[in-house]
């Protein structure tokens, strides 16, 4: 596996808070790399750092051979970005707006054409040239700004939380796109705050919590470190009350769902009595019991230390 994107001590001062905190990685060539982290963690500073939108305080970086501080036209070559919130124009239309694009990325005559046509017909939106953007759904919108940063070709590709606002459908289809451009050899780094997302879709995920890098694994090592222990999951009737829920159990939760509950367990039988005690003196009444694999957001809560990763899933993509 070679290295496209090399990270050194990157860190970003916005006066005197530390957005990003001296971060160090690699990003290997064709891999999707998922940055995952709260909001607020970094996330964002650390891709407008990597893409030129805003200079390190220190550190620095190399991205497809080239140097960051010194090197940024270059970068910005062989590098789409797909921020959080477009940079598209709302009255121009879905083509207009991809071959100004183009222009800005000095594809120029009978190439412009057909790469235009192209992503066009490869995000299915040929119903749509003729639209303005501002018109279009969550959805639609999303795609033509993944396909607008497409227009130079280039081989890594950004993206700030890609499915953030998105319906369900409309997430689906654009994660199954990004595999699909991960297929074509491109690299994808993302940032998301959904766990699920990044279990689904990532080949290597890294945990960034108050801009600091606290994990960097492929899923399936990161679920490891919740080790051999089980996790039980306990279906309740109805929403359990997380303050007595938490206290009963001395903060062990790993997380919470209003009516879903996972724990860790070293000793099942021992666990199980120990739920059941609680459903009897709260009256939560318990619809069912299972043992289930650590999950990466298992590994989550226990690599971080935040009690229960529920405000992350809230709005979660299923
Ligand atoms: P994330 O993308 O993980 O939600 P951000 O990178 O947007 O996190 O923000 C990291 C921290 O930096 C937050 O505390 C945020 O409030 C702060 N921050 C982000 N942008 C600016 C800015 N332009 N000026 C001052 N503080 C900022």
């Amino acid at each position: 596996m070679s290295t496209i994107i090399s990270v050194k001590g990157l860190t970003k001062y916005y006066g005197n808070l530390l957005a990003v905190d001296h971060v160090t990685f690699n990003v290997f060539e064709g891999e999707i790399f998922g940055f995952l982290g709260p909001n607020g963690a970094g996330k964002t500073t650390t891709i407008k750092m990597l893409t030129g939108l805003t200079y390190p305080s220190d550190g620095t970086a190399i991205i497809g051979g080239y140097d960051l501080l010194k090197e940024i036209r270059l970068i910005k070559g062989i590098v789409g970005v797909v921020p959080e919130y477009s940079n598209l124009y709302s009255e121009l239309s879905v083509e207009e707006n991809l071959k100004f694009m183009a222009h800005l990325y000095h594809v120029r005559g009978e190439r412009l054409n057909q790469r235009v046509d192209q992503l066009l017909k490869l995000f299915r939106l040929q119903d749509y040239r003729n639209i303005s953007f501002g018109k279009l759904s969550r959805g639609l919108k999303r795609r033509v700004t993944l396909a607008a940063a497409l227009v130079h070709n280039p081989k890594i590709l950004f993206l700030d939380e890609p499915t953030t606002g998105l319906d369900v459908i409309s997430a689906r289809n654009l994660r199954r796109l990004l595999e699909d451009l991960r297929g074509q050899g491109i690299t994808i780094f993302l940032t998301t705050h959904y766990i699920e997302e990044a279990e689904q879709l990532c080949d290597r995920v890294a945990i960034i919590v108050k801009g600091r890098l606290v994990a960097l694994d492929t899923v399936e090592s990161l679920r490891k470190v919740v080790g051999d222990a089980q996790i039980l999951e306990v279906m309740f009737k109805s929403r359990v009350d997380k303050a007595k829920l938490t206290e009963y159990f001395n903060g062990e939760i790993v997380s919470f769902h209003g009516d879903r509950v996972r724990i860790i367990c070293k000793d099942f039988g021992e666990m199980v009595e120990k739920m059941l005690k609680f459903s009897k003196t709260f009256n939560f009444e318990i619809s069912s019991i299972n043992t289930v694999k650590p999950t990466l957001e298992d590994a989550f809560v226990k690599l971080t230390g935040i009690e229960s990763s529920w405000m992350l899933l809230e709005k979660g993509v299923k």
